[in-house]
């Protein structure tokens, strides 16, 4: 079987979508089997120890990996299960040259970026590839063409499509509109062509992202500069929903054009997808979710519940328009959360704005205001009835209090001896056993399901009978019942939260239950209240 190959690169400037571009070519092509790999220049093994501030959210695959928030797109468009290995990092690369030169494996030779360094990529990406049995892999590279950093995954590239390898080049743009005349300018997306063109790569397609269509004359001008057809220079303008963007690619015929090249004959048919779409861009109601956090200020901290959001409501024709509420500072938060249907509290580390955190799930409670907490928010609901509902003034959790009286949330057992930060925490796909007669049961309409893990602290076995006695309901466990992984309480419109992360696995065709009921139960609030 030959391989076939997509690489995905971009110009100009950063954070312009290639991986939604990358998402949508997959989409594109999702009747072959596809893998995604992306390749980051940065020396860190995974993103797993950045701070969200760095490189926004860090995605969790089934197999633990953490990785980059890309695999979030590729996951949330494709029916796929990505791995830990296809998040490729310039710091794995150098750690098995590395590792290599010290067995001896190069004994007499310079070791050298290339070939070297690049023999190691193409066998990593052939290895993906046929271990997967792919029909297709796209490739991705971070950051833009110019970075030096990015340079050897490059290098690589031309040189497999030198060795007799099929692989389509998408080179990705920006063009800017200059105010004071009102046009489309070309000519950074000429010299990003230019910079591709040093590397050895002729683009076959350039995607131009921009404000507005292509205007015919920026398309020719584009496809002049950059030896292709005009036809192959496909518009990327502002749209509303991420997940436009296949119907928008189809609509040019970019997914025939890509098969002609890659040799591969039929087309999608995205109707389903279409509808959903739809109702995205034109919900019946419209409810308001406060999302509390402390990495309110970069608007990728928490875009898989953002996404996970967007999906349930394509579901319900629901738009959930969403707020982020920064809680470093506790005191006020009940007037901020007025006038909100829902409220979330995600996954989190450390002190910072806990405090805060646990007063907006205090007022979700009291005021019968939907609430999902995501596993450190579920950690803070438990704190938080503790504290309230079963006396325990100064619970808390061991990460932030170590010497608390009543530690309801304590570290995880397996956790104790750990010393190194990097892959170390309870992390990937577990299954969840769901007690029958809950909410969770109704929703879940299965007994067990499996969800993504990152955590290393859990609610203490020890307080289990105490908050059970005074009304919460621990409705998923592990199998063997040891580690609480989901919460609510009967008789709140919608109170729930889970040790584990369900916005790793929504997908725009298949929403997650919680965020569905989250939103159903705030389209209720809506109505009752007195707005
Ligand atoms: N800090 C908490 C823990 O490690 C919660 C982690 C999270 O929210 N992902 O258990």
């Amino acid at each position: 079987m030959p391989r076939r190959w997509v690489l995905v690169s971009g110009g100009v400037l950063s954070g312009l979508g290639k991986g939604v571009v990358s998402a949508s070519i997959g989409k594109l092509l999702q009747d072959k089997r596809v893998v995604t790999i992306k390749c980051d220049g940065y020396l860190n093994i995974d993103p797993g120890t950045m701070n969200p501030f760095e490189h926004g959210e860090v995605f969790v695959l089934d197999d633990g990996g953490e990785v980059d928030m890309d695999f979030g797109h590729y996951e949330r468009f494709l029916p796929i299960k990505a791995k830990r290995d296809w998040n490729l990092t310039s710091g794995k690369i150098f750690q098995t040259i590395i590792e290599k030169e010290r067995r001896g494996d190069f004994l007499g030779k310079t070791v050298q970026i290339i070939p070297h360094v690049t023999d190691e990529i193409k066998q990593r990406w052939r290895n993906i590839f046929d271990r997967e049995k792919a029909e297709v892999g796209i490739i991705e590279i971070g950051g833009t063409v110019g970075d030096i950093e990015n340079l050897v995954f490059f290098e690589a590239a031309r040189q497999m499509r030198l060795e007799g390898e099929q692989m389509v080049a998408v080179h990705l743009t920006y063009v800017p509109i200059l105010d004071s005349v009102g046009e489309q300018k070309t000519k950074p997306t000429q010299q990003s062509v230019v910079l591709m063109l040093e590397r050895g790569i002729q683009p076959d397609f350039v995607v131009c992202r921009s404000r507005d269509p292509l205007s015919d004359n920026a398309r020719h001008k584009v496809a002049l500069f950059s030896n292709i057809s005009v036809e192959n220079v496909i518009s990327n303008p502002d749209i509303q929903t991420v997940y436009e963007l296949p119907l928008v690619f189809q609509k040019q015929r970019f997914d025939i054009l890509l098969r002609e090249k890659l040799g591969i004959k039929g087309r999608i048919e995205l109707g389903a997808w279409k509808k959903l779409v739809d109702n995205i861009l034109k919900p019946k109601t419209k409810v308001r979710i406060a999302i509390c956090g402390k990495y309110t200020a970069l608007k990728d901290s928490y875009i898989s519940i953002k996404e996970a959001l967007v999906h349930a409501g394509a579901h319900l024709g629901v738009m959930p328009e969403i707020t982020l509420i920064e809680t470093t500072e506790p005191a006020g938060i009940d007037s901020k959360l007025k006038g909100f249907d829902g409220l979330i509290i995600p996954g989190g580390f450390g002190n910072r704005g806990c405090e805060g955190k646990i007063g907006a799930i205090q007022y979700a409670r009291e005021h019968s205001m939907p609430f999902l907490g995501l596993c450190l928010g579920m950690q803070l609901a438990v704190i938080e009835f503790a504290r309230n509902k079963c006396n325990l003034k100064d619970a808390n959790s061991t990460e932030f209090s170590a010497k608390t009286k009543h530690p309801v949330v304590f570290l995880l057992p397996t956790q104790r001896g750990v010393k190194t930060k990097g892959a170390t925490m309870r992390l990937g796909g577990q299954t969840v056993a769901i007690k029958q007669g809950t909410k969770a049961a109704d929703i879940f309409k299965s007994k067990t399901i499996s969800r993504r893990f990152r955590h290393r602290y859990e609610v203490n076995p020890k307080y289990v009978p105490l908050l059970q006695e005074k009304g919460l309901v621990f409705s998923g466990m592990t199998p063997s019942g040891d580690i609480m992984q989901l919460m609510e309480l009967p008789g709140h419109p919608f109170f729930m939260a889970s040790q584990f992360h369900p916005e790793f696995t929504s997908k725009l065709e298949q929403p997650d239950g919680l965020f569905v009921e989250l939103l159903k139960a705030a389209a209720k609030h809506l109505k009752v209240d007195s707005r």
